[in-house]
């Protein structure tokens, strides 16, 4: 063995994905995000992820778990939570009671939500208020074009759909900014102040009603095409869940296309490679089980959240529909020796901004699956830390299955950081470890992946699935 042999084998060295994918691979990467694409473009919120995936779920055979009565071997279930949260399963060969192998993903993103009373005039132009939803940089909010998603209830109790501004025909929105010239006040204050989050209001007409002793005339004239068009009057927001999102569309980046740009990839990236391997997944031994979760990102709570009781009231309604009967007992040792890849996106070094990051203990964009034992932030806090034993497991099951990947810490120590649901997986008692694909610009409206890193993490959901 000569040295330089030597030394590569007692080293460590991460591995760039793309100098070890084949031709086929390369091909099979392209399909996975071409469609991944499409994926983001249809699910800008997460009940818009939710239909996707029951969508998606149906065509390949998946039922509804209230329309059967047992369950057995090769089964294929869904269960929809209040249309914002959703769990899929495949029912595996061996005994439920030795466990189920669980990736658990998020399909909320940051945004803009409105106020339960969005809508006023100012200077005979109309806009809606708006409460950001979850870490955002209220300066990537303004001056670019928004769209209208969510749902709205009439007097009548008829549920109305929005989706204004993703169609080529339709209007878009947008925040306005301070023009540089009069910003002198502005460009002087903190990052953090130069946005208020009141000034987050959304601009949404100017054309005022043709009528003399009306006062707020563009706002009349609004509540009017909103209630010719939905039916709805203004009382009617106090009610509904309307989300605002950018318009624009996921797009492949860069001249080799080797990044996928879009809003909402924290955390559809790994929600939509869950699916795709739950969707793969043949005949497992272990059941396998997807959950996508709402709420994450303000802090996993809510009955859509994954501390809801959801999950494991589903896996109880597992267990009985396989067994026959489920008892305390009987889903305690199904949850304990179960297994669980936490899957949420991590940041990747940014060059531009290297100086937040420890390069020996951090992601980069195209070096493959990122697998962390641990997230959180400032000592730990707010994260599982999974042991080494079961660390060891999945890192084993990687290598077995050729995944690529690599590992890290979300930053320097006292730098930031950040929790994802993994530590609320653990509280049930059940082993997991974050992992995910490392995303540039996270939480702006146009994040940054690299498609080698989606297909890597598709690989190992399928990896750790079809493992006993
Ligand atoms: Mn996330
Ligand atoms: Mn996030």
């Amino acid at each position: 063995m000569t040295i330089k042999q030597e030394l590569e084998r007692l080293s460590y060295k991460r591995k760039n994905v793309y100098e070890e994918l084949t031709e086929n691979q390369k091909q099979e990467m392209q399909s996975l995000c071409d469609e991944y694409r499409t994926f983001l473009d249809e699910g800008k919120t997460e009940r818009e992820c939710v239909i996707k995936a029951v969508a998606m779920a149906k065509e390949r055979g998946f039922e509804d778990v209230a329309s059967k009565k047992e369950l057995k071997t090769g089964d294929k279930v869904y269960k929809i939570n209040r249309n914002k949260n959703i769990l899929l399963a495949v029912i595996g060969s061996d005994d439920i009671k030795n466990g189920i192998n669980l990736v658990g993903a998020h399909i909320d993103s940051p945004r803009l939500d409105l106020k339960p009373n969005p809508l006023y005039e100012s200077n005979d132009m109309a806009f809606l208020k708006t409460h950001y939803y979850g870490g955002i940089k209220k300066y990537q909010w303004t001056a670019i074009p928004l769209a209208i998603h969510g749902v709205i209830f009439t007097n009548e109790g008829k549920q109305i759909t929005l989706n204004i501004g993703e169609k080529e025909s339709d209007p878009v929105f947008c925040i306005t900014d301070l023009l540089p010239h009069l910003a002198k006040d502005q460009m002087s204050k903190k990052m953090t102040e130069g946005i208020e989050g009141e000034k987050l209001n959304v601009l949404i007409a100017g054309m005022p009603i043709d009528a003399d002793d009306i006062k707020e005339k563009v706002k009349f004239s609004v509540l009017k095409l909103l209630n010719e068009r939905y039916g709805i009057t203004e009382r009617d927001f106090l009610t509904a869940e309307i989300e605002i999102v950018p318009a624009f569309k996921a797009r492949n980046v860069g001249l080799d296309e080797s990044f996928v740009g879009a809003y909402g990839q924290d955390d559809r990236v790994c929600a939509y490679t869950t699916l795709k391997a739950v969707f793969d997944v043949e005949n497992p031994k272990r059941t396998a089980v997807a959950i996508l979760v709402d709420k994450e990102e303000i802090g996993s709570a809510g009955n859509t959240g994954m501390l809801s009781a959801f999950f494991g009231m589903t896996v109880a309604e597992m267990i009985e529909k396989m067994t026959g009967k489920c008892s305390v007992v009987d889903y305690n040792t199904v949850i304990e020796n179960s297994a669980c890849m936490s899957s949420d996106v991590s940041a990747a070094v940014d060059p531009n901004y290297e100086g937040v990051f420890e390069k020996n203990n951090s992601t980069f964009a195209g070096y493959g699956m990122a697998l962390m034992k641990y997230t959180g932030s400032r000592g730990k806090s707010s994260s599982s830390d999974a042991n080494s034993e079961f660390v060891y497991k999945i890192c084993k099951i990687m290598d077995d299955n050729n995944v690529i990947w690599q590992t890290g810490e979300l930053g320097k120590i006292d730098q930031g950081g950040g929790g994802t649901i993994a530590q609320y997986v653990a509280n049930l008692n059940m082993d997991v470890i974050d992992c995910g694909v490392p995303v540039l610009s996270m939480h702006s409206p146009f994040e940054v992946t690299a498609k080698s890193d989606i297909y890597m993490a598709y690989k190992s959901y399928v990896a750790f699935y079809n493992n006993r």
